[in-house]
């Protein structure tokens, strides 16, 4: 099983509600919460999350 490097920073707003990662290359990918998985669109209260998650990050920064 291949190892993937996860984000530091928050992830991509409209990233996989699950894992957060890009559409563009998800894949089947493997998490504790949900299983394999494909790329399932994030809930409007995730996407606004992790805008404010990334613009707390950047501010840190
Ligand atoms: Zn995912």
């Amino acid at each position: 099983m291949t190892t993937r490097i996860r984000h530091q920073a928050a992830p991509n707003p409209s990233g996989c509600r699950w894992c957060g990662d890009d559409r563009t290359h998800h894949g089947l990918y493997y998490v504790k919460s949900r299983g394999l998985h494909a790329w399932e669109q994030p809930t409007n209260a995730q996407r606004l999350a992790r805008m404010h998650a990334r613009r707390n990050a950047t501010k840190e920064n």
